[in-house]
């Protein structure tokens, strides 16, 4: 938390965020978290109690092509990816409502610009801007 390069007067980012919009964001993100949280715990009664029954039973609507691959072990193995999914984003989020007390919501953590609020409106939890998720996505 040591850097003094605050003297960047030209930013591409966009406007700084008010106080209200950065209430928004926080309110975003609550709610985000909230929707997550208890779609996470749904998940995993899903994912410990997912019997043969269901499979077996309502497969009245299923395509009759329906590839093979769709075994229990397959959907299960699928159902645990997408709960460590979620608990990544509640990171992400819990991460991103400490910087909205810090006070350094919305701004780039590799570059220091600011963050376009579209991408923000998108992703409320983003701490790169765009550029700086290229590069990290591209190894660079
Ligand atoms: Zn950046």
């Amino acid at each position: 938390m040591g850097k003094s390069k605050r003297k960047r007067s030209k930013s591409q980012g966009g406007a700084k965020l008010t106080a209200k919009e950065l209430q928004g964001f926080k309110k975003l993100l609550l709610i985000k978290r909230a929707f997550i949280t208890g779609d996470l715990d749904r998940l995993q009664n899903e994912t410990l109690s997912k019997s043969r029954q269901e499979a077996a039973g309502d497969i009245s609507n299923m395509p009759t092509h329906m590839p093979d691959i769709a075994s229990d072990n397959f959907e299960q193995e699928f159902s645990v990816g997408l709960i460590e999914n979620v608990e990544d984003e509640v990171r992400e989020i819990d991460a991103a409502l400490e910087r909205i007390e810090e006070g350094t919501f919305g701004i780039c953590e590799s570059c220091d610009q600011l963050i376009p609020k579209a991408r923000l409106r998108a992703i409320p939890y983003a701490h790169l801007c765009v550029e700086c998720k290229r590069k990290e996505e591209l190894g660079e």
